[in-house]
């Protein structure tokens, strides 16, 4: 049997919310980690508990740069995921997508090494089709406000697929669709994030449209599960393969939970729904389970529970 014992694996983005718990995952598993952030949303706190820890070391490195690094596997999370994150600084959303993906490609293509691509289901667009399954080729206007991160996401998919055509890279592509949980930015913008903190602040719950958009959330140790999995398929398996837990929910249902959940007499107020906010979302995993036996165990509910403890913590500590 392989083990992963003396193998090296790198993680771009490993700052970040997805990143840091991928990195747990990792060092858990007996791997020497190599992470490499710019720290653009995501934190030297999520890395604290791993000072000291000889097997991990940390980059601060730009992926729009390249970089020569030792590795056995690339796991490439570098980019923002919230859309006022990514929007915030679009023409730099785009080149950390695209730049980043074609700079660690060609260093996966130096060092023979496995390359997973955190893309995701904005790659759909708002879509058509629904439940969306990895062989809808989506609906994704080009030239919108959230275009920079789905092109962007869109192109680094293409360039997996040509580096494999054409350089035999052994790519892996997940297709993360929306996920939860404790390390994410109270800050960062996305509305699990938002509506437990406000309900927790007591401050008024900032529902977009109607509210009656939906999105399917994952918890996050059920995601790391998966792109672990996903690591881990023989070399002729690419993906894409959609990671993400299938109940949808409104977000009106969302925030329902959330202010039951955290006993919060906020109240709702409505505002703007964003462009291009797409109206449904919610994940086939038939592709999943048959190549990876994976499905999500951690429903809403105690996910949820999970993040608001999570971030009563974290603001009590603040
Ligand atoms: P995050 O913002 O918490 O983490 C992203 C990390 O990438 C941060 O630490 C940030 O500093 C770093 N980064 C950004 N640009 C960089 C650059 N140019 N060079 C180096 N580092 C850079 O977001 P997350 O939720 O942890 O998402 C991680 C990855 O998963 C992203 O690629 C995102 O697109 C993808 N994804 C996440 C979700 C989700 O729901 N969390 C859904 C779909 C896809
Ligand atoms: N949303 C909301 N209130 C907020 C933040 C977001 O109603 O405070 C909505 C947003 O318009 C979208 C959904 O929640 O319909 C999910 O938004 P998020 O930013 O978390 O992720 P994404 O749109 O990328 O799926």
């Amino acid at each position: 049997m392989v083990t992963s014992t003396g193998k090296k694996a790198l993680v771009t983005g490993a700052a970040g919310f997805l990143g840091s718990h991928l990195v747990d995952k990792l060092l858990g598993d007996g791997w020497q980690v190599t992470g490499l952030d710019n720290l653009q949303t995501g934190a030297m706190q999520n890395l604290a508990h791993l000072s000291g820890n000889a097997k991990f070391n940390f980059i601060k490195h730009d992926v729009t740069e390249p970089a020569e690094i030792e590795t056995d596997m690339i796991f490439n999370l570098a980019c923002p995921a919230s859309p006022p994150a990514y929007q915030a600084d679009p023409i730099r959303t785009l080149k950390t997508s695209v730049l980043g993906a074609m700079h660690f490609l060609e260093l996966a293509a130096r060092q023979k090494a496995i390359f997973v691509q955190a893309s995701t289901s904005e790659v759909y667009g708002d879509p058509l089709v629904h439940p969306q399954r990895e062989d809808y080729w989506g609906h994704v206007n080009p030239i919108g406000i959230r275009s920079c991160y789905d092109e962007g996401k869109r192109a680094a998919e293409t360039l997996c697929f040509d580096y494999r055509r054409k350089e035999n890279v052994d790519v892996k592509v997940a297709r993360i669709f929306n996920t939860y949980g404790p390390r994410m930015d109270p800050n960062d913008g996305r509305v699990v994030s938002n509506f437990i903190v406000q309900a927790l602040k007591g401050e008024p719950i900032t529902v977009y449209g109607d509210g009656l958009q939906t999105r399917s959330f994952c918890f996050v140790d059920d995601l790391i599960g998966a792109i672990h999995g996903l690591s881990k398929l023989p070399p002729g398996e690419a993906g894409p393969v959609n990671i993400g837990n299938p109940g949808e929910f409104t977000m009106l249902e969302l925030a329902e939970q959330v202010l039951a959940l955290t006993g919060s007499k906020s109240r709702l107020i409505y505002n703007p729904l964003p462009q291009d906010d797409p109206k449904q979302r919610k994940p086939d995993i038939s592709r999943a389970q048959a190549l990876m036996g994976w499905e999500p165990k951690v429903g809403l509910h105690e996910g949820l529970q999970k993040t608001i403890a999570y971030f009563s913590q974290r603001l009590k500590a603040a």
